[in-house]
């Protein structure tokens, strides 16, 4: 395949130029080709050779359970179908202690999640107080929903030094968000110095190779350094959960073309935690507590979510191991 053959010759280097067609070629690959195992082979190889035997496990809380106004067709919180067994925001003194038996359990960034409609600043104080919990250099990261250039300073000032945020497939139509909100958003991230978090997410069997190469030559474009690829889980109740969820296989392919044509520096992902995409070089893996969009239970370590410890025994099982 001439575009495998090109990345093979040359590299997988952002400089290496590469067209949406390109892109659209190597998600189209067949799942029973040798072409496929080339592909595996090419990303698994590219992050050995950028990351050695080095794993990560970040864990993300979910700050509250509550219907949300964006009402995503895939989120178990979305207003018009709330499907979450209950509705809660954690107090601080929660959140701390939760914070603490991660930080114990052993992992590297701390993720905190809310929905879009959360107060932001009130988000600030929680932000402020689990930063003065985490040990010196623990990175911290904001997943909440859209916000100014102002509020992107704010959450530095805080002690966030990154912030997950994208633009998801059929934003706009699956969601309750335009997707020119989404990049406002991404370029206050960058312009108040905050490490972007990208993902290729929720992937559902709808969606083309067209839809996802879109989104994968943004993530290039930007530049990012921690990158995932999720599929969507098809939360019963939800308005999407009838077209079901992709397969293993095709998730890997798209985490290996991503993984190929983004070329982090740092980490990559698949969510939620499958074994198989460790074979094309993931090497970062979720831990989850509290809200999770893709569950009904609304303290989701009682239900989808990993522990680190389970998110690291799967990392040590694709020989990928924490800092020594
Ligand atoms: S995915 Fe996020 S923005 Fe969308 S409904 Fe759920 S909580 Fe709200």
């Amino acid at each position: 395949m001439e575009v495998l053959d090109r990345l093979e010759r040359g590299g997988c280097g952002r400089d290496v130029p590469l067209s949406a067609e390109d892109v659209e070629a190597l998600l189209r690959l067949p799942l029973d080709g040798e072409d496929f195992y080339r592909l595996l082979s090419l990303s698994g190889r590219l992050s050995r050779g950028k990351f050695g035997d080095r794993g990560y496990v970040f864990a993300q809380i979910g700050v509250n359970a509550e219907p949300c106004t964006k009402n995503c067709a895939f989120c178990s919180m979305g207003q018009g179908h709330y499907v979450m067994e209950s509705t809660w925001r954690k107090d601080e003194a929660d959140l701390l202690e939760e914070v603490r038996g991660l930080v114990r359990e052993g992992v590297d960034d701390i993720f905190l999640m809310t929905t879009a409609d959360y107060p932001q600043d009130r988000f600030m104080e929680m932000g402020r107080a689990v930063r003065a919990e985490l040990p010196a250099g623990m990175r911290l990261v904001a997943n909440i929903g859209d916000f100014s250039p102002e509020t992107a300073r704010g959450l530095r000032e805080a002690g966030f030094t990154g912030a997950y945020h994208i633009c998801r497939l059929r934003e706009g139509r699956d969601t309750g968000v335009a997707p020119a909100e989404r990049e406002a958003t991404l370029r206050a991230i960058r312009e108040a110095g905050l490490e972007l978090y990208y993902c290729i997410e929720p992937v559902g069997p709808e969606h083309g190779p067209d839809e996802l190469a879109v989104e994968i030559l943004r993530a290039r474009e930007l530049g990012v350094d921690m990158m995932a690829a999720m599929r969507r889980i098809p939360v019963p109740g939800t308005p999407l959960a009838d077209k079901g969820q992709i397969s293993a296989l095709e998730l890997t392919r798209v985490v290996a073309v991503t993984n190929i044509v983004v070329n982090p520096a740092r980490s990559m992902n698949v969510h939620e935690p499958i074994q198989m995409p460790l074979l094309a070089g993931v090497n970062q893996l979720y831990a989850e507590a509290g809200a999770n969009p893709r569950d009904v239970r609304s303290r989701t370590e009682e239900g989808r979510g990993f522990t680190p410890t389970r998110a690291w025994a799967m990392l040590a099982e694709g020989g990928w191991r924490p800092a020594r």
